[in-house]
Formats: C-alpha cells, sequence, structure tokens
C-alpha cells in the first residue's frame, strides 16, 4: 500500500538580500501513513513554513521529490494537489457569511447546490458550529473565526490537511480547547495532519509523530515518547523539555562522569547524559548516581516543587518533585537521586 505522503531528500535554499545563500530545507526525507497526526516542531527560521509550502505546492524544490498517495506530485501546481492549507491568519472572505465561506471551494467545484448545503451543515457541526451559517465573519470570536478556517480546508475532503501554527493567535485556554478539538477532528475524519509549531508542549500533545528541525534538517523523527526520553542529540533534548545535561567520557563499558561515578554503557569517546528534572529525587536509589549540593531555590507550581540545586561537579541541576515530597530550606545541604534505568546517554555525533 502507498504511503500518504513521501518526501524524498527535499532541499530548498533562497537568495538572501544581503547576497548570500539561505539553506531552508537541507535534504529532508519524511513519510507519513495515513491518518497521521504529524508536527513539524522546531525554533523560528528552521525551514518549517517552507517544508508545508513545498507539499502544498507553492514553493518549487531545488531538488527533491514528493509523492501524494503514490503519485510523484513534485511538479504539479498546488490546485492539482489533494491537499488543504489552514494558517496562522485566518484568511477568510470578510464579505462573506460563514456559510459562504465554507461552500466557497465547493461552489467553484460546480457541485450541486443540495450536495453543497448538507456537507457545509455536517462540516459546521463537526467543527462545533452549527446553526451560524448566516452569521457574517465580523460577528466571530477568534476561536470561532478559526473553526471557520477549519471546516472551510476540510470540506473539499483534502488527502492532507497541512496547518501553519493555527492556534498561535488564540488565548491559552482557547489554544488549548482547540488542540484537543484538532485532535479529535483528525481521529474521526481519518485524515493524515502535518502541523506547525514551535511550541514543545502542543506537539508533545498533539502528535502521534514529531519531526524536530534545526536549520532546514530533520534532527529526529519519532514518537513524542520516543523523542523525550531517547533524543539523538543535545539540540533535541534541549528544544523538548527540560533536562540536566553532563558531560560524560565512554569506554570499557562504562560512562565515566566528572565525580568519578560510572554508569554501565557501550559506545566511547565523549558523550552527554541527560537527566530530566522529574527523573531526580530525594529519596535514596541503590542502583544509580547521587549528586550533593546546596538548595540554592525552591519554585513551587502547585503540582511540584522545582529545585535549583548548585553542585561543585555539575553546575545547577534541577529537580522537579511531587509538592508534597519534604524540602529544605534554601540554603540546605540536599542530595539527589536518579535510577540508572531513568537516563539516557547521547553518544558524540561527529559534526
Ligand atoms: P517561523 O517559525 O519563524 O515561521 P520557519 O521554521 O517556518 O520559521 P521558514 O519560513 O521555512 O522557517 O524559513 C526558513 C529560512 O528560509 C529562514 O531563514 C527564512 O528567512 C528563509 N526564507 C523563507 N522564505 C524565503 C524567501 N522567500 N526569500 C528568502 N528567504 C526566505
Amino acid at each position: 500500500m502507498s504511503r500518504l505522503l513521501e518526501i524524498q531528500h527535499a532541499s530548498k535554499a533562497f537568495h538572501s538580500p544581503e547576497g548570500g545563500t539561505i539553506t531552508a530545507l537541507n535534504d529532508v526525507s519524511l513519510s507519513l501513513s495515513s491518518a497521521e497526526f504529524l508536527t513539524l516542531l522546531g525554533p523560528s527560521g528552521c525551514g518549517k513554513t517552507t517544508l508545508l509550502r513545498a507539499i502544498s505546492g507553492f514553493e518549487p524544490l531545488d531538488k527533491g521529490q514528493i509523492f501524494i498517495d503514490g503519485q510523484q506530485v513534485t511538479d504539479w501546481p498546488a490546485h492539482r494537489r489533494p491537499v488543504n492549507t489552514v494558517f496562522q491568519r485566518y484568511a477568510l472572505f470578510p464579505h462573506l457569511t460563514v456559510g459562504g465561506n465554507v461552500a466557497y471551494a465547493l461552489e467553484i467545484s460546480g457541485k450541486a447546490k443540495a450536495e453543497i448545503r448538507a456537507r457545509v451543515g455536517d462540516m459546521l457541526g463537526l467543527v462545533g458550529l452549527s446553526g451560524l451559517e448566516g452569521r457574517s465573519i465580523a460577528q466571530l470570536s477568534g476561536g470561532q473565526q478559526q473553526r471557520v478556517a477549519l471546516a472551510r480546508a476540510l470540506v473539499a475532503r483534502p488527502k492532507l490537511l497541512l496547518l501553519d501554527e493555527p492556534l498561535s493567535a488564540l488565548d491559552k485556554n482557547l489554544r488549548r480547547q482547540m488542540q484537543l478539538e484538532l485532535k479529535r477532528l483528525q481521529a474521526e475524519l481519518k485524515i493524515g495532519f502535518i502541523f506547525v509549531t514551535h511550541d514543545q508542549d502542543e506537539a508533545l500533545t498533539m502528535s502521534d509523530r514529531i519531526a524536530v528541525l534545526a536549520q532546514g534538517r530533520i534532527q529526529q523523527l519519532g514518537t513524542p515518547e520516543t523523542l523525550y526520553r531517547q533524543p539523538v542529540n543535545r539540540f533535541t533534548a534541549e528544544f523538548l523539555g527540560e533536562s540536566n545535561l553532563l558531560t560524560v567520557k565512554m569506554g570499557a563499558g562504562a560512562a565515566l562522569l566528572a565525580d568519578g561515578q560510572r554508569l554501565p554503557a557501550t559506545g566511547s569517546g565523549q558523550g552527554t547524559l541527560m537527566i530530566r528534572p522529574e527523573m531526580l529525587g530525594t529519596a535514596h536509589v541503590e542502583n544509580g548516581l547521587r549528586f550533593t549540593g546546596t538548595l540554592k531555590e525552591r519554585i513551587y507550581t502547585g503540582t511540584s516543587n522545582l529545585l535549583l540545586v548548585e553542585t561543585a561537579g555539575f553546575g545547577t541541576l534541577q529537580a522537579l518533585l511531587r509538592a508534597d515530597a519534604p524540602v529544605g530550606e534554601p540554603g540546605s545541604q540536599v542530595t539527589l537521586y536518579a535510577g540508572v534505568d531513568d537516563l539516557h546517554i547521547i553518544p558524540e555525533v561527529a559534526p
């Protein structure tokens, strides 16, 4: 069975206004099985939008190929591709009603009136706007406008929906609500979603898989759990969640820390030991590591206490404890423990 989307070795460079070149995509390959929620995550300028525009046909590639549903579409114009995009700015037609906006694509493709009415009604029901067909766009809240934009993009039944930071204009609560709704819609409609964000929490909560991009390259592609627990490099470890990163030397079946502690590990040369703050605790662990230092700060967040502990050999370590775990006063000595199974070593990769 062919995949819904296959991108092979996509590269794209732009001329910079200063006369140099900017590599927006650097040999990007990825594929999407049908009905998957894939998120492109990365800092500003890493190539997320360029990749979406290449898939939708608005940005020709310098090199590489794109297949949608088994068909080579690399040279197809945007309107022939079975893909639709929802943008951060909804780009709705302000002079049309809600119904008119959603019906637009069906009308220009010459569908019968009765069919259009039924499909628009179904789609508005799906995004929670039943009965608002006749409203003007100006009479809607930001969240409602975003739902209209979604309905408009979905009504033509694209195989693939591209979403370019569609929630970034919404306030926190609405954003959270729309995240859940988007996830539900995707599961219900069983189409592929490619979602662009630079918000790591959004990526972790919504995605089946995440592609972390930096400087036009995919750093890692995998499930949220894999990326969080087993990042392949420091960039992914730091970009996704908080982490304590300690330099280790590997050899003879062990990783050696600066203070002489050892962990079983394969490989050789330099590496980075990643310890997520929630993996450090104050309860003694037999098989693992221990770090002693001075409690500099305790930050209470309601569900937890974040401790900043100044150590002699490793700088400041962050530990996230349950709020009810006993914690001393700032200035007191603390010993933190991490179990060996909760640690992850990132081998140094030659540049
Ligand atoms: P953001 O999160 O800020 O939207 P992004 O990850 O979507 O960023 P892109 O918009 O894909 O990044 O841009 C990738 C790089 O290519 C950036 O350095 C950008 O300045 C550059 N770029 C994008 N489009 C053009 C263009 N038309 N002309 C010149 N440079 C461009």
